[in-house]
């Protein structure tokens, strides 16, 4: 039997999980098959060429940070470090309503103390509002989220009600960072997982807090190197192509069918297919040790791009405040194009419940009213292009009490495993989280096959 129909792994699904997988695997040296059922890899993270500006556009604005150490490591396996811009120190810049802006810089100082006293000078706060965040700091040195039951069985709110946050520290702060790094509303958002959030970017080494921006298209940043490194090191990579049928026998993978009518017998399998479809590659999910799938609820985020005629923005990103756009990205600046031509502005909607069913010429006037608010010369600016990015299915929500439905990577099935952002990686569906997960993964077929 060849190595592509006996490999070492099988990989089903290649988004940033299971290419983190299937690159940490071939590394170790293993054969590698790779199956994607649509025609690109990438899955949620992904980029396409604008006919129109030939921009390179993305599914939806990805922002990474400084404590991604994880992606950190695979973007400098497959040699894409340098496609990204990381601060030096974290930096974020908050607009308000025709009131102009202020920014939120950490200070050259250890961690914590950077970031907190980068706090303690946001001028957006009073005095008063500024000295109640040290309570959260102080918060965040004692409690340790992955073992506090009470965290985990409070919101996000209900936390900062017991932290005593003003609402200014709310609207101006902690609302910001919790709908851009959990992408669901405060009020359902579990206060474990934004604790953990906290902890993991404003602790540890001072470069957690950086705020790391792609500097290319998603798919240069994510996904070509990765499949340029799986192949160089002889693994397969087979596009448009699915399972129809998984054969097991005592607990073990035996042999699975693709969709071309081939039939594969791998020593191992790793699943890095989100949780909604599951269902489509194991008839029984519980078969497996899977239940409670439908526990998991997603939440979407709307993308929005527009081309205008007038460069009014200067600055890279910032967060807007009290904006149905939470996020406004000058990707001309960031692809190191800014005065050029058109102005390339990315705008990002994040928990977009309530917006989603809006159509494109709703979406694009509500955008172009509300950066009018923010910039007032986006007022004689016309949009020359403009195009709409909704990702129903964006992330899980990261809502109370669904912690203990995320299952571990290990599975009933000996040597099967989970990948994914929806795994048990306790940090939001986040890359960060698809990637550790592919690399435990990878660690977890290593012990396999060491003792096979
Ligand atoms: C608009 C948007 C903005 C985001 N912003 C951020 C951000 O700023 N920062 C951040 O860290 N994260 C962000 N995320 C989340 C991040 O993109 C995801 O957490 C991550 O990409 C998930 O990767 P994954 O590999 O687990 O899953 P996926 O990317 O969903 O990959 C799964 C793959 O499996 C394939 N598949 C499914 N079924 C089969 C089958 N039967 N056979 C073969 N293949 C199959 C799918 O086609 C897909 O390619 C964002 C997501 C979106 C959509």
């Amino acid at each position: 039997m060849s190595k592509q129909n006996n490999p070492d792994v099988l990989i089903i699904g290649g988004g940033v999980a299971g290419l983190a997988a299937a690159v940490d695997c071939s590394s170790r040296g293993l054969s590698v098959l790779l199956l994607e059922q649509k025609p690109r890899l990438g899955g949620r993270t992904y980029s396409f060429i604008h006919q129109e500006t030939g921009d390179e556009v993305d599914n939806g604005q990805h922002l990474m940070m400084g404590c991604y150490h994880s992606t950190l490591k695979f973007l400098r396996l497959i040699d894409r470090i340098n496609s990204v811009s990381i601060q030096k120190n974290l930096s974020i810049t908050f607009r308000r309503t025709n009131q102009g802006a202020s920014t939120l810089s950490a200070v050259n100082l250890p961690a914590p103390l950077n970031v907190f006293f980068g706090l303690l000078r946001l001028n957006t706060l009073t005095i008063s509002e500024r000295l109640s965040l040290l309570r959260i700091g102080l918060e965040l040195i004692i409690r340790n989220s992955d073992s506090n039951k009470h965290l985990q069985s409070i919101t996000v709110d209900q936390w900062l009600d017991e932290m005593k946050q003003p609402t200014a520290n709310r609207k101006y702060l902690w609302n910001i960072i919790s709908i851009g790094a959990l992408n669901d509303v405060t009020d359902k958002i579990s206060a474990a997982l934004f604790v953990k959030v906290l902890k993991s970017a404003f602790f540890g080494k001072k470069i957690n807090s950086s705020i790391v921006i792609p500097k290319c298209g998603l798919s240069s940043v994510l996904v070509d190197g990765a499949a340029e490194f799986i192949q160089k090191h002889q693994g397969k990579i087979l596009l448009d192509t699915s399972i129809t049928k998984t054969e097991m026998l005592n607990s073990t993978v035996q042999n699975v069918h693709l969709d071309g009518g081939e039939v594969v017998s791998p020593k191992t399998v790793i699943s890095a297919v989100p949780y909604f479809d599951i269902p489509k590659i194991f008839d029984k999910p519980e078969d497996i040790g899977l239940k409670n799938l439908d526990k998991l609820v997603p939440s979407p985020i709307i993308s929005i791009h527009l081309w205008f005629d007038v460069h009014f923005m200067e600055e890279e990103f910032v967060a807007l405040i009290d904006s149905p756009i939470h996020w406004v990205f000058n990707k001309s600046k960031i692809y190191g194009k800014a005065h050029e031509g058109l102005m390339y502005l990315a705008l990002v909607i994040s928990g977009a419940h309530n917006l989603i069913e809006n159509d494109k010429e709703q979406l694009v006037q509500m955008a172009h009213k509300e950066l009018q608010q923010f910039y007032p010369t986006a007022s004689v600016a016309a949009i020359v292009h403009s195009l709409i990015i909704k990702e129903k299915r964006a992330t899980f929500s990261p809502m109370v009490g669904v912690e203990q439905f995320r299952p571990s990577n290990e599975t009933s099935i000996k040597n099967l495993f989970l990948a994914g952002d929806w795994t048990n990686t306790k940090l939001p569906a986040t890359i960060e989280g698809a990637v550790q997960s592919g690399f435990a993964c990878s660690e977890l077929v290593k012990q396999y096959l060491q003792h096979d």
